[in-house]
This record gives C-alpha cells, structure tokens and sequence, in this order.
C-alpha cells in the first residue's frame, strides 16, 4: 500500500471542545438574564423572559428578558446620568477603561468563543480565532484614539446617548464595533444585541463591572424587535446606530426623521466575488470557502455572487464542486468543522424558500453528498449555476451559505455585473494582473474591495457600505466621526445693516433659468416665480422649477459623473480657481444683489463675496489634498483608503445668507468630484442665479453643477425620493426636511439634514469645510495581500 492510498480513506477524528465552563457560567446566572442597566444585573421576572436556543441542537440556552418601555427608559436614565461626567473624564481615564475592557476579553477569551458558538451555532474555529481576537483587537485600538482625541479631534466633542442595536451573525464582534468608538469619544451606550444572540452581550456586561466601567456608561437592554424600537422611539436618544438588514434600516430612517437624532446604518449586501481567467485558481477556491461558507454564508459582505471569466466557468465551478464536497456540516463545537448551524429556523426557511426560488427561475443547484446532521437547524453548502443577473437569487441577499455563479467576458461586463446590484458593501478581485485588479477595485461601487483575499477585518480600516449597504463607517478614523460633533460654529446675530439698495436699478428686472447640463434652461411648465428684495419691492423672477426640470438636472449630473471620473484632481482645481476669478471681475452686480436681498449695506454684501473667494479657494485647495492613508494593519501588503465621490449630490441651500452657503457647498463637493444639483434659497435666489453666468464662462464641465430654482419643499421631496440621487444635503425648513429624511428612505440616500441651519458660513475655524469635505466622499478600504 502506498502513502496516497493510506491516507486516503483517512477520516475525521472527532476534536469537540468542551462547553462545561460556559454552561457553568449560564447556571451562576441561575440560567435566567436580567438586564445590565447602570452598572448592575437588573433582577429577572420584571420582564417577560425568552428562550435562547442552541442552534445545533436545538435545546433551551438559558432564557433573557425582553426589554420592556420601562426597562429602555431606565437605561437611556442611566446613559444620561453618566454622560456628563464620562465626557469630562480626562482621555486617558477613558483609555485606561477601554485597555481594561481589551484585557478582560482575552482572559475570558476561550469562554467568550464556546458561549458565542453554542449561542449562534456558527463554528469554534470562528469565533476562537476571529470573532474574539478582532473584539480584543478593536479595544485596543480604541483605546489608543480614547488617548489622542485630542490632537486628532481638537474641539470635537461626544454626540451624547447613543442607541445601538446589533444583529446576530458577529454577535460580539457587533458590540465591539459600536461600544468601542462610542466610548473612547466620551459617549454613553445602551446596546440591545439580536434576540437570537444575547448571551455574550451579558458576558460582556460582566467583564464591563471587572474593568470598572462607570456605571451608566455601558447598558444592556435584551429583548426582540419591538425593544429596539422602544429604543429608537426615545426621545433623550442622540444617536442610533444600527447594524441589521436594510428593510430595518429603512423603517429606522423614517422613525428617526425630523427628531434630530443621529443616523448611521450598516446594512446588507450582495458582494461579488470576481474571478480573471488568470487568477490562482486554488486561492481562489479557498478564497469563496471563505466568503461564502464562513459563518455559514450569514455574513453581511459575504462573496455571494460569483462572477467567473466565462472562458474558464466550467472547469472553475467543477474544481469548485469538488472543492465542496470536502467541507464538512456539523456540530459547531467540534474544532474540525468546516460549517455549523443555521442561526434560527425563520433563517433556515428563508433560505430554503430563496433557493427554491432560484431553481424554479431555472438555476441549477449542486448539494454536496452527504447529509447535515438533523438534530439541529443545518443547511448544506450550495452552488447554484445557470442564473440569470435580474433574477431572484442573483439579486436578493439570501444570508445563508448558498453561492450564485454568473459569467462575464470583460473586465468592463465583469465591474457592471458586479454594480447591477442595489447594495455596496464589499467586493472580492482575483486575478495576477496587478494592474486590472487595481482598476477593478476602484471601479466597483463598495466600501470594502479586497485584492486575492476576502473577508480581511482589522479595527485600523473602517468597514461599510455604498448605495444601499447603508451610510457611516465602524472602525479607522473615519468610524470615530460618528460618534463626535464637530466645532462648527454658529452664525453670530445679524448685525444692524442700514438698508441701502444702491444704484439698484432696470437691469435687475430679467428672467433667470435653471442652470442644466451646462446650459440656461426654461423651466419646464412655464412658470417663474417673483422674488422681493428685503424691502419687500419686486426684484425679478426666477423659473419655478419641477419634477420634470429635476429628473433632466439629475441625468445631467449622472452622465457627468460617469464621464467626469477621469477628470483630475488638478483640473478641477483649475476650473475652480477660474470661478474664483471670474466671481471676481462680475463682483460688483452680484454684491448689488445681495445686499438687495439680505437687506444688507453694499459693504457686507461686499463681505459676503469675500468669503465666497476663499470658499472658492479652499475648495480648489481640498481637491487634490484629501487623501486616502494607508493603514497599520496587522497583516502582510497595503491596506488603503480611497475617498471617492459619493456621486450625485443635491443640495438645497438655507434660507440665508442667500450666496455663500450655495457657493461653498457646491465648490467643495464638486471639488471632489461629485456632480451638484443646487436649490437656491427659496427667499432669496437671484444671488445665485446670477453666478449662473459665472459658471458659464469658467469652464466647468456641463452636468457637474447644475441649478434649478423654485420653491424648496416641492424641489425637495422629488429629490428626496428621486433613486438616482446619492446624497441629498438639505438646509432648509424643519417641515420640509423631516419630510425628505422620510422619502429619503426609499433608495437610503445619504443625508445631510440642518433644518433652520444657523451655521456661521464665513467658517471662521475650517470646521465647516472639513465637514463638507467629508460629507462629499465616501471611504472605500482596499486591501492588497502580497508576498507568497
Ligand atoms: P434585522 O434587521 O432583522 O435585526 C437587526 C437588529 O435590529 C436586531 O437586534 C433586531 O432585534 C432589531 N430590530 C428589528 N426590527 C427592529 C425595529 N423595527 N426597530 C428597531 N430594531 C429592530 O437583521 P438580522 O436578521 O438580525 O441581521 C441580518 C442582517 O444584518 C443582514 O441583512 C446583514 O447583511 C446585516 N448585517 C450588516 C452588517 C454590516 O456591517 N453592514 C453586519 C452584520 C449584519
């Protein structure tokens, strides 16, 4: 007999780790949970109590309780309560706690992973040595932005309560990514964690009184749906963050609309996972175990869609095929496995039903042999072939460990495919050509691309999505910025102005038009509106613009968007220095028209066109300076940050100051590459539409800044609800605002929402443009491996 054959029919001993320690800790709790509300265990029984069940086999855990309207406003006390004195804490206090909390999960580290898999069913392996590590790790790190906030945040200050809710798939990988941040900057948290999934989150409660956490500072709140929105209901809430699918996300947006509470959202996904012809095809291979059949496939980026070179499809899926008939379904405790249980049977059906679904469209489907074990909830790992880019299973996030297989040609089809979904949130490329991948990664509209490598996690490289992955980042720099408020300044009380409309005469009298794909354009009904200067006498007429004048505004944008993308940094620089210079030499008859407007004296108006220059040259400043970093993450290669152009912006300016505002928003996000739709002030539009004629003559490419006039609510909400539209940064009324926060949902925009806007636009500390120069691009992490 030879070697090959010996081992052969070697097979799998069994390596079950021992769970005793775990259960043993579920029986000191006497197997019944209250909740963790200013530092203490609350008593069980106050509350109606649950069952958490053990996937893999299906039996009762321990019970928790379900967080009742009392129980949250508790908690949101205790989190009120402690936040003044927790903001106050010197950084390095905060620091201190965060180093403890990192300490205490790698002394418990072993129980944290067997108490997390026997609560989630997904594998030892995973939690061991993923899930528990990176929460250490994300600790740590915070621990270190707690120390320099600082000399990194100067003047920023915490947001105040935050409510977190987390789904069940990374139950304490979830925690960590919310807690961490949010306290490091001097936030207070009342966290519920999944109803699937709440026992680690009480663990972590435990260790949160051994690292003598203040207490308040850190809250549990257990319970189902109906306790997050108890949460998201709370009035003395500052923040939700919210991590879970994006049918949730949306019903959070419109509950947080018009409250003034924070927002920001990670959501679900539908990745692609490339593969070029002349990639490595064994890492490849070992690339899509990784990202579809790690945690069973219920993973948010998960590599679920598998676009393949159609020149090497066939023997690719069958190498695959053979591939998966190796990985063994089985007991989660058991160190050899390969896939574990199914989180819940609600999960296990959807699946079923979505890949049903899928064969009845036509897809075929590969099963491995080999049965799952039965006395849990288990699916085998699936490939499904022969699948159309529009149908269900191509389109729909299944979270489950069932992999779609599509061919492209190009690279050109491949990046298309890959966008011809509505979520962003991650994206696999494997190919040896350096130089395609690159492209590739930059082409492809997500918040994470990684390079020969997949599902790479690190707490010094934010994690997020495009489009309808959600907006906000956790993790790096930018993951802090949801958790601070900038310095911005407020505007100071109007000074007295004597009115003095000088020399304002016939030639104001003229009709303006939208401003459209580089063009003057008629309003598309016909109708304008009549503007009054301060003084109340007729100063002229704009066009009243409509949903018809939008749409053409925003196809305008896009295709400039689209062309613009190779248009450098450089360039736009130019063009917008050339706007400086050509506001310049026009200064005189739009100062006239401010100070109509405002009512101010031809000096401040004077003043106000001032501004509007250095605007103009910060923005021109920022468009080749805001780069990406490179991160210190622990692995091998690059891990970078790209700051891309959210893409097309509508932006709907404040009632007053009726010109710098406009100006300043719209320079700084072209600046960065994105195309604008500017809405003038409703009050006071001539200013603006008058630079009409600036713009005209400075080169700016048609469709990268475009003006449409009218009344703001009307123009508002169809950009609010519009699906082609990224972002929409709204200054306006309160009424209008809460109204397009509400429509915003639909396509999950990213918003920008300061309803009665009293900034102070002169920015006399840059706080403003920082803001703006963040809210125009959206991070995108690239990781690139290298070496063997
Ligand atoms: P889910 O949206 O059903 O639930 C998430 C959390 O929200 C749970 O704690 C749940 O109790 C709570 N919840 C449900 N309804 C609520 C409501 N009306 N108000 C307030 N809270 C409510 O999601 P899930 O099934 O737990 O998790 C799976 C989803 O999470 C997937 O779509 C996945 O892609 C996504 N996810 C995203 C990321 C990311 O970083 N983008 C990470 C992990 C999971």
């Amino acid at each position: 007999m030879d070697l090959a054959t010996l081992y052969d029919p070697l097979p799998y001993g069994p390596a079950p780790e021992d769970a005793q320690l775990a259960r043993q800790w579920i029986e000191s709790h006497g197997g019944t949970f209250g909740h963790f509300i200013d530092g203490k265990f609350t008593q069980p029984g106050g509350s109606p109590v649950f069952d958490c069940i053990n996937p893999a086999d299906k039996q009762v855990l321990a019970q928790v309780s379900q967080g009742t309207e009392e129980d949250v406003a508790r908690a949101v006390a205790s989190a009120r309560k402690a936040q003044p004195d927790w903001q106050e804490s010197s950084p390095h206090e905060r620091a201190k706690v965060l180093y403890a909390l990192a300490r205490q999960v790698q002394k418990h580290a072993r129980l944290f992973a067997v108490l997390e898999t026997l609560d989630n069913g997904k594998p030892i392996r995973e939690t061991r040595d993923l899930d528990v590590p990176l929460v250490a790790r994300h600790f740590y790190h915070h621990a270190g932005w707690a120390q320099l906030m600082p000399a990194r945040l100067p003047g920023c200050w915490p947001v105040g309560v935050c409510g977190q809710i987390i789904p069940w798939n990374f139950p304490l990988l979830m925690l960590a990514w919310k807690i961490a941040p949010a306290i490091a900057m001097g936030n207070t948290v009342v966290l519920k964690p999944a109803e699937f999934t709440p026992l680690t989150a009480l663990l972590f409660a435990e260790i949160c009184q051994v690292a003598e956490v203040p207490q308040g500072v850190v809250n549990v709140v257990t319970g189902d749906g109906d306790t997050g929105r108890l949460l998201v209901e709370h009035p003395d809430v500052d923040k939700i963050a919210f991590t879970g699918s994006t049918e949730v996300g949306r019903i959070l947006r419109k509950a947080t609309a018009g409250t003034r509470k924070r927002l920001s959202l990670e959501l679900g996904g539908k990745s692609p996972f490339i593969v070029f012809e002349d990639a490595d095809w064994d890492s490849a291979i070992e690339g899509i175990v990784d990202a579809i059949w790690f945690n069973q496939g219920q993973v948010c980026c998960a590599g679920s869609r598998l676009l393949v070179q159609e020149s090497i499809e066939g023997r690719f899926c069958e190498k695959l095929r053979r591939r998966m008939d190796a990985l063994r379904v089985g007991n989660p405790l058991d160190k050899s496995i390969d896939i574990g249980a199914i989180v819940a049977p609600v999960q296990l059906e959807r699946i079923e039903s979505l890949v049903k679904a899928g064969v009845e469209e036509g897809a075929v489907m590969y099963q491995p042999p080999g049965a799952c074990p039965k006395e849990g909830w288990f699916y085998p790992p699936t490939l499904m072939t022969n699948v159309a880019p529009a149908s269900t299973v191509a389109q729909i996030e299944i979270f489950g460990p069932v992999l779609v297989a599509m061919p492209f040609r190009t690279p050109k089809e491949a990046v298309e495919l890959a966008n011809n979904t509505v979520y962003g949130l991650a994206a696999s490329v494997w190919t040896e050509n350096l130089s395609l991948a690159l492209d590739v990664a930059a082409q492809v509209k997500a918040g994470t691309v990684w390079i020969n490598s997949t599902n790479l996690f690190d707490a010094a490289s934010g994690f997020g999505g495009y489009k309808e992955s959600g907006f906000g980042r956790e993790g790096g720099f930018e993951g802090l910025l949801e958790y601070v408020i900038p310095p911005l300044a407020k505007a100071k009380p109007p000074k007295p102005h004597p009115v003095s409309p000088m020399g304002f005469t016939a030639q104001l009298d003229r009709t303006y038009k939208h401003y459209i794909g580089g063009k003057q354009a008629r309003p598309d009904q016909g109708y304008s509106l009549e503007v009054k200067a301060s003084q109340g006498e007729r100063l002229g007429e704009v066009a009243r613009g409509n949903r018809k004048d939008v749409r053409n505004a925003v196809e305008s944008a896009r295709k400039a968007h689209e062309g613009g993308k190779n248009q450098s940094s450089h360039l736009r620089a130019q063009v917008l220095y050339y706007l400086a210079e050509n506001l310049s030499s026009r200064r005189d008859s739009i100062e006239k028209l401010i100070a109509a407007t405002e009512g101010y004296g031809i000096r401040a108006a004077g003043e106000q066109v001032d501004e509007t220059l250095k605007r103009l040259f910060d923005a021109a400043a920022w468009a080749d300076k805001n780069d990406g970093a490179v991160h210190s993450t622990p692995f091998r290669g690059l891990t970078y940050t790209l700051n891309e152009p959210v893409g097309v912006i509508a932006v709907v300016c404040p009632p007053s100051p009726s010109f710098l505002p406009f100006v300043s928003l719209g320079a700084v996000a072209v600046a960065l590459g994105n195309a604008v739709i500017l809405v003038p002030s409703e009050r006071g539009p001539i200013p603006a539409a008058e630079f009409v004629q600036v713009l005209e003559a400075s080169d700016v490419m048609p469709g990268v800044w475009n003006v449409v006039t009218g009344l703001e609510g009307e123009l508002a909400e169809v950009m609010a609800a519009h699906d082609d539209i990224d972002a929409l940064w709204h200054f306006g009324s309160s009424e209008s605002v809460v109204r397009c926060l509400e429509l915003s949902a639909g396509n999950l925009k990213q918003t920008w929402a300061v309803p009665d806007c009293d900034y102070d636009w002169t920015d006399p500390n840059g706080a403003l443009c920082r803001e703006i120069v963040r809210r125009s691009v959206q991070v995108k992490n690239v990781w690139a491996p290298s070496g063997e």
